[in-house]
């Protein structure tokens, strides 16, 4: 386990998977009905954006400081990225009233951020320095219980969740082979436990070919077990040349918000945009084929 999400907090592909996440939460809370989020490989929750981490890599200066730039530090309402407001204001309450971008909340400080009295996140993570961190940032939270097993096991041992609702972030590190046939066999045994759940997975893109055929299993598996929706987002920085680079990533959304489309359909290309490194930086967002159920 060397990956240490530290290095590339704030980056692209944080920006495109906390956007999209914070939108799926924000569905989830229009009905009273409390949930449950489970993130499956949670990090260490929050990132300072001047350690000698952050500052090795720079990845933050061309991901969120860019969107940050582009809104004023988060305060314009109005123009492409209007539907990203719920993601900017929790960046925003991570950096205090100056708005200085000084701190980057990762998937478990965001999903604490949106929480409710009666909803749960159960952030889990493997690397045990990590998971003290996690564990000391959500002492005092009771809505958060902090859990240190493999995460695709989670999947199986933590669904289907008591509340009935929920999201499931599937995040892994991407530093062995294997990740794209482990995330696929991850979502079929959620789904035999909780076919309604919001699945979100995230994947790099660096050659399309692993990610066509990671997706085309992906609608195999949700079709099979009667999901009806399965979306699936992808951010190019720069078109994919050169496989050994991170070109893009990419999320599937299994049982999407309705809204989730609408809420991307200017925002998506407008990052894309923002976010390129060089040329052929694109959006693309379509509905995966899924095949029926036998029988
Ligand atoms: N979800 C986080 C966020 O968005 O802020 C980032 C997670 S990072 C991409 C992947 C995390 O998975 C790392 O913190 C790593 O230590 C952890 N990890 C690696 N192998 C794992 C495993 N088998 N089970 C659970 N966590 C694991």
């Amino acid at each position: 386990m060397n990956y240490r999400h530290a290095f590339h907090a704030g980056n692209f592909a944080d920006v495109l998977k906390h956007a999209v996440l914070v939108l799926c939460l924000e569905h989830l809370k229009k009905k009273p009905a409390p949930f449950r989020v489970v993130d499956t490989h949670a990090g260490t929750g929050s990132y300072r954006l001047d350690t000698r981490e952050t500052e090795a890599t720079g990845e933050w200066r061309e991901g969120i400081a860019r969107l940050w730039d582009a809104t004023d530090g988060g305060t314009r309402r109005d123009g492409p990225f209007a539907a990203l407001a719920p993601y900017l204001a929790e960046i925003a309450r991570a950096n205090g009233a100056t708005r200085d971008l000084r701190t980057y909340p990762g998937s478990p400080a965001l999903t604490a951020g949106l929480l409710r009295a009666g909803d749960m996140l159960v952030a889990n993570e493997l690397h045990p320095d990590d998971n003290e961190r996690l564990t000391a940032t959500f002492a005092k939270d009771k809505r958060v219980k902090v859990m240190a097993m493999d995460g695709f096991t989670a999947v199986k041992s933590l669904l289907p969740p008591h509340e009935k609702r929920g999201l499931i972030l599937i995040d892994p590190p991407f530093e062995q082979s294997g990740e794209f046939q482990r995330m696929t066999e991850a979502l079929g045994n959620g789904l035999v436990r909780f076919r309604g759940g919001t699945f979100v997975m995230w994947y790099p893109i660096k050659d399309v070919k692993p990610v066509q055929r990671f997706q085309r299993a992906i609608g195999d598996v949700a079709g099979k077990a009667g999901v009806e929706t399965v979306l699936a987002i992808d951010l190019f920085v720069r078109a994919p040349r050169h496989p050994d680079l991170l070109n893009g990533c990419g999320l599937l959304v299994v049982n999407p918000p309705h809204t989730l489309v609408g809420d991307l359909a200017k925002a998506g290309p407008a990052l894309a945009a923002l976010l390129e490194q060089g040329p052929g930086a694109t959006f693309e967002m379509h509905k995966l084929n899924l095949p029926r159920p036998a029988g």
